[in-house]
């Protein structure tokens, strides 16, 4: 499982690093989310649906492999 963020449409909510704190970080530079590092290891998966879910933005998308 793959998580992709675009960046373009993100806003910098934050709502992924809340629903899942082991994959997302905001950006110091222009506090957006930082793609996390794919693919998403099994242990973090339920915390990566959550969060794609979650995005107001649907900036999250999820690609099953
Ligand atoms: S919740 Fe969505 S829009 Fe908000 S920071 Fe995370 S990826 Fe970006």
């Amino acid at each position: 499982m793959r998580i992709e963020l675009d960046r373009n449409v993100c806003q910098g909510h934050g709502v992924c690093q809340m629903t899942a704190p082991n994959l997302f970080t905001l950006s110091d530079e222009d506090g957006l989310a930082i793609q996390p590092s794919n693919p998403i290891a099994p242990e973090f998966q339920d915390e990566g649906r959550l969060s794609v879910v979650s995005c107001p933005e649907r900036s999250l998308r999820i690609i099953e492999e």
